[in-house]
């Protein structure tokens, strides 16, 4: 948006903005944010930025926990939320010292530094991802004897729609008032929120492909956004969730990005379709090709699927994670590839066809990912099978065009499954790494970093008493 200060400063006199305030990204993928009054910004601002402690945001590989960030002005926007005029810009992280040298493990750094290593390669000299971010939107309480205690409720009509399955009667002939994938109003409760949210997105440099009404009980809904590059896609990412859990807010409501937030229903996924371009050309279409892919489309693919459990580390990083990849929800559980096939890792749209649109959707990724890291990551397992000519056909991931759910156990066993627990994932991503660090792209310190991280949460969560444990065993 902005080329240089003077620009940001002029628009910033056009609209009178009293505050500026940074977000800058942790390891969980969570903006932390810090404000100054307008009078404090200037160039110094920019050239020797704000210190911060980097221990805070899980950044432990460092030996020095001094950090500091410079905002990137050509990230600025805004805020749609804060009340004075603020405007806010994206923070990267340096280190302290004279030198100004970037943090390794900066995850916007990496997202940086995978574009660049894919440009020198010659492998393409433009991506394009497409996330799918599908969530739940639910009643917020707040207490009103307590401001600073809130309390999240299921939608009262979640509630009885779960009590009424397991029951498998409906007593009280109660009307559902959301009805699944597309459901239209007036079963689809959070239209008019949506389009608030989708409008706010727009006008905030997000573009939107289509919002709707997701199968999960009464609550799921799906943002797709238009496809964009891996950075600039995971600014968006930050921004959308941003965006979208403020405008809940604002209007009673909460949202929840969370994998697997109810047992029964289905989870929410953030797939991703993924697409390769040089000079102007479309890398990934071969009309000849399984599913009209070229060569270098399947071997993206091999990549991905070989890689798929190390990934999942950075796709799929909470304990949550992996309680929605089950079968029977349209949650892939599968390490293969197929034509519009819901089981598998990788899906190829059967209505993508015309050489601009073919592409391949990585299905497991969620959304309490770190965007950056995970964009980065699946990119980079994609270039692996690209620089290594891994053939998905040859190692024995499909393709299949069947029902994986329905297969029988003997056919099941020659598909390998994903990671069935966050340590599976950290086990995966210890042995298998190096393609991470091919071209420098990640730091040995920042994957020793997630995996501290992820196996911290596992363990909080191992030895907590979990409700059906007293079923089993009371
Ligand atoms: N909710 C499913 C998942 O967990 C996807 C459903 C769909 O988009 N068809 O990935
Ligand atoms: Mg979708
Ligand atoms: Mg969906
Ligand atoms: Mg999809």
């Amino acid at each position: 948006m902005f080329q240089n200060i003077k620009e940001l400063l002029d628009f910033c006199e056009e609209k009178k903005i009293q505050l500026v305030d940074f977000k800058v990204i942790d390891l969980a993928g969570r903006w932390h944010h810090l404000t100054i009054p307008m009078e404090r910004f200037n160039e110094k601002t920019l050239k020797n930025g704000i210190g911060f402690d980097g221990s805070s945001y899980g950044f432990l590989s460092v030996e020095k926990s001094d950090m500091v960030f410079i905002p990137d002005i050509a990230s600025a926007f805004i805020d749609p939320f804060a009340e004075l005029p603020t405007l806010t810009m994206i923070g990267d992280i340096y280190l302290t010292g004279e030198e100004k040298l970037r943090f390794e493990g900066d995850p916007r750094y990496i997202a940086e530094k995978t574009e660049k290593y894919l440009l020198e390669l010659g492998i393409a000299d433009q991506n394009l991802l497409g996330p799918e971010f599908e969530f739940y939107i639910l009643d917020h309480i707040s207490f009103k004897n307590s401001p600073n205690h809130t309390e999240v409720f299921i939608d009262s009509a979640q509630a009885e729609w779960s009590a009424e399955k397991k029951e498998e009667k409906n007593l009280g002939y109660k009307v559902m008032h959301h009805k699944g994938y597309h459901a239209d109003i007036p079963y689809d409760v959070s239209f008019n929120l949506r389009n608030k949210m989708v409008r706010a997105l727009e006008d905030n440099g997000v573009p939107i492909k289509y919002h709707h009404s997701e199968n999960g009980g009464p609550g799921q809904v799906e943002i797709e956004v238009s496809f964009g590059p891996l950075k600039e896609m995971a600014d968006r990412t930050m921004k959308l969730k941003y965006i979208v859990k403020n405008m809940a807010l604002g209007n009673g409501k909460t949202v929840t990005f969370m994998p697997k937030p109810f047992f029964g229903e289905a989870g929410s996924g953030m797939h991703v379709h993924m697409q390769l371009f040089k000079d102007g050309k479309p890398l990934f279409f071969d009309k000849d090709g399984y599913s009209g892919l070229s060569d270098i489309a399947l071997y993206a693919i091999g990549g991905v699927l070989k890689h798929s459990p190390a990934l999942m580390a950075f796709t799929n990083p909470s304990t949550n994670s992996y309680k929605r990849l089950v079968p029977g929800y349209e949650a892939p559980v599968s390490i293969c590839f197929a034509t519009a096939n819901r089981s598998s890792v990788v899906r190829i749209p059967g209505y993508a066809t015309s050489p601009e649109a073919k592409r391949f959707e990585f299905r497991p990724s969620d959304a309490t990912s770190n965007p950056y890291l995970a964009y980065a990551a699946l990119m980079m397992a994609a270039i692996d099978g690209i620089q290594n000519k891994i053939n998905p056909q040859d190692e024995g991931f499909g393709p299949y065009d069947v029902n994986i759910y329905a297969l029988s156990d003997e056919e099941k066993e020659k598909i390998k499954g994903l990671p069935n627990s966050l340590e599976e994932a950290a086990q995966a991503l210890e042995a298998d790494h190096d393609f991470l660090l091919a071209g420098g792209v990640f730091s040995k310190g920042l994957i020793q970093d997630q995996l501290r991280r992820i196996r911290r949460d596992e363990v909080q969560v191992s030895i907590v008493p979990h409700p059906l444990e007293y079923k089993m065993y009371y």
